[in-house]
Order: structure tokens, then C-alpha cells, then sequence
């Protein structure tokens, strides 16, 4: 048993002071019934808790750390551009080369504004697609996640999935109106939808991969039709790749697709593990932004130099690295591979969806393609095997809808023993060791 008595007594005196004594509802543990866990430190693709306990790795500040914690070349590049200042408020040479190594790699994007968090993103394509098309009405997939901004947290993604919140608490109708949240990989519903709604539609927004209802891959065709059917009826398309974009690619999904969407939201790893993130796209789009247009955007922060530095060096690093998606690519592949064939031979259902590095682990036998299919997985299986697992040294996200991430840091050791940690906590939960807390 794991020694937790500093981040049991963290979390004693937490409540008292943060709301459920965190900053962001899924690192509570609640929704896996487990006593959560107070961070320490993280280094390449372990984190460390507060008794000094290691784990590896699988949330990596929820798909941000491609490198692993703590990249040395991306710490110095930090240091070096916070020693000239953490914020000075005005623009520098550095925002516009981020810009430029976006935009070489994501050929849809004429130009970037960068803003603080994926959140803000989202928000901004929203608010540049009703103004460029003049329509109110907007479409977004059940299950999806667009950050927790009012218009967009119907039926969505992430920590509303996980804890079974109503969308709608504290958000007035007036905002969620002319939102029409679909079925994802339907594509008959979308037609239908978008036929009905004729010329009232401003944007189509999706998650290209969808990460935030555990991983959804998407039917054949299903964006392709998506991309065909807005530019027919000259709806704008907006791709939120805040997870996938240099993840599964160096242009994203869209790289993979070959799909040109409108305007693209980036987010996590551009920012080398501080917080940044960008929205971008076709030229007459985004010159509707102030100063040159009327559509009104603005942060103190946004573009910050720290930022800046530590995206601009981790993009650097993953364009010169030949075969970099390749391999962490192939290290998903051979983990997965052993836990399958460990649950195969103890005789538990699973089903695992992966896209390039990024995974969920869902407990049943049925494939899970949508929102309805994820609401039949086993929570409580999920919440148990968590458990075990991190008893075993190996920390996955705890909520059974979110995703694995593998980094450049996962070595074939770290690998090996995480799939000796599966195999383990598979066995604890089949003898029925554990008693969920
Ligand atoms: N879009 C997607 C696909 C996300 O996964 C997230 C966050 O996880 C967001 C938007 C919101 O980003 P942020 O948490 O930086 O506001």
C-alpha cells in the first residue's frame, strides 16, 4: 500500500480554502472514489507525489507535456525569456515567429491570434464566425469539449461528462439557444440538421479526434462529409485542435484528414507547458479581429513571453525530430498491445481506442463510436482499476472519459513496466482485492 499521509492531510486542509481543494474539477479523484493526490514534481514521464511516491505518467497536464515534464532545452528557453521579464505588455519578435511555425505547419491558418487558454479560443472562432457569416445558429457533437465557455458546454465533453453535470446550471437559455448539439459520427442527423437550419448556421465546431469522452475515432469520411457539406452551404468550419493539433501530427488531424477547415484552435503543447493557445485561419476571417476589424478580443496576458519561448522551442524541437511521431506512435502501439493481451488472458472486456499517441481504456466488450456508447462503459470498473493502478506505480487520468498521452520520454522501460502494471492491477481487480474508497 502507497504511503499517502501528506496528500491526505494537503487535501484536509485544502477544502477549507479552494472549492473542493482544486482548480479544476477532475484532479479532485472524485469521480474514481479514490483520495486524490497532491503533485510534487515532474521529470521526462514520471510525476512525483508529496510522500515521495513515483508514478508514471499518463495525464501529462492533460495532453500539454509531448516532451515530458520538465524538457530541459524548453526549462532554459523559459528561464532565458523570463529573466528579460514575465510579461511586458507589449508585443515581441517571438510572437511572430510562433505565428510563423504555426502557420508552416498548418497550411488553413493565414493568421494567428494567440490568446491564454483553450477556453478563450473556442470563444473567439465562435464570435468570428457569427460575424463573418452574420448567422447566430451554431453545431457542435455531443460529448466534445470546447473549454467551459456558455454556448458551448451543451452536452459536453470532459469534467461535465464525468460528473454528470447539467450543462445548463448557471447558464441562461438565451446563450445555449442557438446551440444545436448533434450525435457525433452521424452523418445523416448532421445533414439533416444542417438542411433544416438552412442559411441560419455560423460554424460548425468539432473536436477532429474527439479526446474529451474518453478517445472517439472518427467513421470513415464522417469530417470529410462535415468539411463538403459547410463549404457548400458556406458554413464555417471550425477545427478544435487544442489536444490534437501537433499531437497527432505536426499539422494536426487536419494534416492526417487532409481536410481544410475555416478557423483552427490550438492550445496545450504550443505552449511548451505554460499557458497559451490560438485561434487562426483563413486571411478574411481573422481580420474581422481588432484592431483591424470590429470583432473585439483582447488580454493582458495573451502572447506571453514566457509562453512564447518554451512553444516556440518545443515546436522547434518536434520539426527537426524526424521520426518523432513515429516513435512515440509505436511505443502507444506495443503498450497497448500488452494490455490487451493481458486482459484477453484474465478474461476482462475491454475496449481501447487510440489515435496516434493518445488512448482510453473503456471496460466493455462493445465498441464505443459516440456520447450513447460511452454512457454504457463501467464507471465503477474504471474508478477500481484506477486505483489499483496507481497502487502499482502508474497514474492515468481519473475519470473513465479522458485520455492517455504518451510522450517522448516514455522509454521502452517505462513502457514495459506500465504494462506489467496493468497486467497486476487487471489481477487485483479480478480477485476482488480492492474495496473501492
Ligand atoms: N478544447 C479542447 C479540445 C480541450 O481538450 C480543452 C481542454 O482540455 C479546451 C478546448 C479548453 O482548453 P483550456 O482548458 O486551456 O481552456
Amino acid at each position: 500500500m502507497l504511503i499517502q499521509k501528506h496528500s491526505r492531510e494537503l487535501y484536509r486542509r485544502g477544502i477549507k480554502s479552494l472549492v473542493g481543494s482544486v482548480n479544476s474539477p477532475v484532479r479532485s479523484f472524485k469521480a474514481v472514489n479514490t483520495p486524490m493526490i497532491f503533485s510534487r514534481k515532474g521529470l521526462g514521464a514520471h510525476i512525483w507525489d508529496v510522500d515521495r511516491n513515483k508514478y508514471i505518467d499518463y495525464i501529462m497536464c492533460w495532453g500539454v507535456h509531448i516532451l515530458g515534464h520538465a524538457y530541459k532545452p524548453v526549462v532554459c528557453a523559459a528561464i532565458a525569456a523570463l529573466k528579460k521579464s514575465s510579461s511586458l505588455g507589449l508585443s515581441c519578435e517571438n510572437e511572430i515567429k510562433l505565428a510563423e511555425m504555426i502557420k508552416r505547419n498548418f497550411k488553413s491558418m493565414d493568421k494567428v491570434r494567440f490568446v491564454s487558454t483553450g477556453t478563450e479560443a473556442c470563444m473567439t472562432a465562435l464570435r468570428l464566425a457569427r460575424a463573418f457569416t452574420g448567422r447566430s445558429k451554431i453545431i457542435k457533437f455531443d460529448g466534445c469539449y470546447h473549454g467551459h465557455f456558455d454556448s458551448l458546454l451543451v452536452k459536453s465533453g470532459s469534467g461535465n461528462l464525468t460528473f454528470g453535470l447539467p450543462s445548463g446550471a448557471g447558464v441562461l437559455p438565451a446563450y445555449t439557444r442557438d446551440t444545436i448539439s448533434l450525435p457525433f459520427n452521424d452523418i445523416g442527423l448532421f445533414q439533416e440538421a444542417v438542411k433544416k437550419n438552412k442559411h441560419q448556421l455560423a460554424c460548425v465546431i468539432v473536436e477532429p479526434v474527439p479526446c474529451n469522452m474518453g478517445v472517439i475515432i472518427p467513421q470513415e469520411n464522417f469530417i470529410k462529409e462535415i468539411s463538403r457539406i459547410t463549404k457548400q452551404e458556406n458554413i464555417i468550419l471550425i477545427f478544435d485542435e487544442v489536444i490534437t493539433g501537433f499531437r497527432l501530427s505536426l499539422s494536426g488531424a487536419q494534416g492526417i484528414f487532409g481536410v481544410t477547415p475555416d478557423l483552427t484552435c490550438l492550445g496545450k503543447i504550443i505552449g511548451g507547458g505554460f499557458p497559451i493557445a490560438a485561434v487562426g485561419g483563413r486571411k478574411q476571417i481573422m481580420d474581422l479581429l481588432a484592431p483591424l476589424g470590429q470583432v473585439y478580443q483582447a488580454g493582458t496576458f495573451s502572447g506571453n513571453p514566457v509562453s512564447v519561448a518554451a512553444g516556440l522551442k518545443t515546436l522547434e524541437y518536434l520539426e527537426v525530430s524526424s521520426g518523432f511521431y513515429d516513435g512515440i506512435e509505436k511505443k502507444t502501439k506495443d503498450l497497448l498491445f500488452l494490455m490487451r493481451s493481458a486482459a484477453e488472458t484474465q478474461g476482462i472486456p475491454l475496449t481501447i481506442n487510440n489515435a496516434g499517441s493518445v488512448f482510453t481504456v473503456f471496460f466493455t466488450d462493445k465498441s464505443v463510436r459516440s456520447f450513447a456508447d460511452t454512457r454504457q462503459v463501467d464507471q465503477q470498473s474504471y474508478a477500481r482499476f484506477f486505483s489499483a493502478l496507481l497502487q502499482q506505480g502508474v497514474l492515468f487520468p481519473p475519470s473513465a472519459f479522458e485520455a492517455c498521452f504518451v510522450s517522448g520520454a516514455h522509454s521502452e522501460p517505462v513502457i514495459e513496466r506500465t504494462a506489467q502494471a496493468f497486467k497486476r492491477a487487471l489481477g487485483k481487480m479480478r480477485q476482488g482485492c480492492l474495496t473501492a474508497r
